[in-house]
């Protein structure tokens, strides 16, 4: 119906929002407003609650929803009381969006280690992946878990920015990934720079400096076929 503002992209550590809902339908619910990443990009949606008058509702995911620029909330409880016009508070699961946003940087600097095409990838609170069609490049583990947090102590400061999609097409050298191309027909592209390391278009949430990823190592390196390799990237933090 509507667009939704996207709160994440101007506070990614803003865990709590007042908001108004616009759209109900059944368990999925739309906002004017939101501070709930939806999946995209191998970012998974997030989750948390959302308080109003009538009570207090899980959120178990969020999706893009089926409008353009629209995003769309779902309520683990079907019998839940909230309508249009409702004003509520809303609530992200804080631990794992962090966790997410830690990890997501972490994938842009393990991309900027291995300077071949990226052809998928996922992140997650724990573990994460990033595939590469290698060509003959060969992958060290030991070599890439001491450079990734070479460049995480280093600090750099990441930046956000925007590119409009004919610019983008000028540089088709930025998209590193091809499974992954960034959202058009949407206006002006979001980019991601990593200080001094990385610079490409990318919807994800992110740390400010890359010194808040902590210490990661990379755990495995997977032949997923003759070209292509699947890295994995793990926190060496417990859960
Ligand atoms: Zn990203």
């Amino acid at each position: 119906m509507t667009t939704t503002r996207r709160v994440f992209y101007e506070d990614s550590y803003l865990n709590e929002l007042d908001a108004t809902v616009t759209t109900v339908d059944g368990r999925w619910i739309e906002l004017d407003r939101t501070i709930f990443y939806p999946e995209g990009g191998g970012q998974p949606g997030d989750t948390g609650r959302i308080e109003a008058a009538s009570g207090t509702y899980n959120v178990t995911d969020t999706r893009k929803g089926d409008a353009p620029g629209s995003i769309k909330h779902e309520l683990d409880d079907p019998g839940h009381g909230l309508a249009a016009g409702d004003a509520v508070r809303l609530h992200i699961d804080w631990d794992r969006r962090y966790r997410h946003m830690r990890m997501h940087t972490g994938m842009h600097l393990l991309g900027s280690l291995i300077p071949v095409p990226v052809t998928g990838g996922s992140v997650g609170e724990q573990k994460s992946r990033l595939d590469f069609d290698v060509g003959d490049l060969v992958l060290d583990k030991e070599q890439l878990t001491a450079r990734i947090n070479e460049l995480i102590a280093a600090a750099h400061p990441v930046e956000f920015g925007s590119i409009s999609e004919a610019e983008l097409d000028e540089r088709p050298e930025l998209v590193r990934t091809m499974s992954v191309q960034p959202p058009r027909g949407a206006g002006d592209i979001r980019t991601v720079r990593v200080l001094d390391v990385d610079y490409q278009p990318c919807g994800g949430t992110h740390v400010n400096n890359t010194s808040e990823i902590g210490r990661v190592h990379v755990s495995k390196i997977e032949n997923k076929g003759k070209r292509n390799r699947r890295v994995h990237l793990v926190f060496d933090e417990p859960t």
